[in-house]
């Protein structure tokens, strides 16, 4: 498997190619169709190469072009709670993990870049992945769906039989995130759980939408923090 960032180091746009097809991982952040196109043509990658779409789970920095990739015949794998929320057109923001989250937070409030929306998008004919962890190994690509509430109620995570988890913003690890939390988060007690559930699945490497890949020796030693987590609420 050959990992390609089509994103940035902020905001990732991971692509999982295999000798049978590629899995792209979300649709970009402020990324036109035309602009991923062309990226895509840069590492040498056809659309037609793109063998599905994972979509771990429904922010507006998550899908710039999840729209015409859907429209283009992509097949897209969901979680059934993201159905609706594409169609609702604006994000889901769950309260803040830190106080920098919190000051953030208000920040992006008053300067009018929170709640970005979007055109409704229609994912009826998506495949939901609720409790089907092997539908991607079934259809030739050796990986695992890993279901991660938390963070939001439809967070997915990719895991690969030699321990890489691609994991969405259930972790996040650059600025203003640290230790490894996310940002905002809907539902901590689910959040904790999620964070328990990958500790046990013992993968050797998290990769986050949002920073560096980071060893899971990091999730063991923010734990404790994250048991303890109060949120601040983002009214
Ligand atoms: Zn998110």
């Amino acid at each position: 498997m050959n990992i390609i960032n089509l994103g940035n180091t902020m905001f990732r746009n991971y692509l999982l190619q295999f000798d049978n097809g590629c899995i792209l991982i979300d649709a970009g952040y402020k990324t036109s169709y035309s602009a991923f196109l062309k990226k895509l043509g840069e590492v040498g990658i056809e659309l037609s190469d793109i063998k599905y779409i994972f979509l771990t789970h429904v922010h507006n920095d998550h899908i710039s072009y999840l729209k015409e990739l859907l429209e283009a015949g992509v097949p897209i794998i969901l979680h059934s709670h993201a159905k609706g929320r594409l169609l609702r057109g604006q994000n889901v923001l769950g309260d803040c993990s830190t106080f920098l989250s919190k000051f953030f937070s208000v920040l992006t409030k008053l300067t009018g870049k929170s709640n970005e929306r979007w055109q409704e998008i229609n994912a009826e004919d998506a495949i939901v992945c609720d409790g089907k962890a092997d539908i991607l190994r079934e259809n030739g690509f050796p990986l695992s769906i890993v279901e991660l509430p938390g963070h939001t109620p439809d967070t997915i995570g990719l895991m690969t039989d030699d321990g890489k988890l691609f994991c969405g913003d259930m972790t996040m690890n650059c600025f203003p995130a640290i230790k490894r939390k996310t940002l905002l988060i809907e539902d901590i007690d689910k959040y904790k759980q999620s964070w328990q559930k990958i500790i046990e699945l013992t993968p050797l490497t998290l990769y986050p939408c949002h920073g560096k890949p980071f060893p899971v020796d990091d999730m063991v030693r923010y734990q404790p923090e994250v048991n303890n987590l109060i949120l601040w609420r983002n009214k």
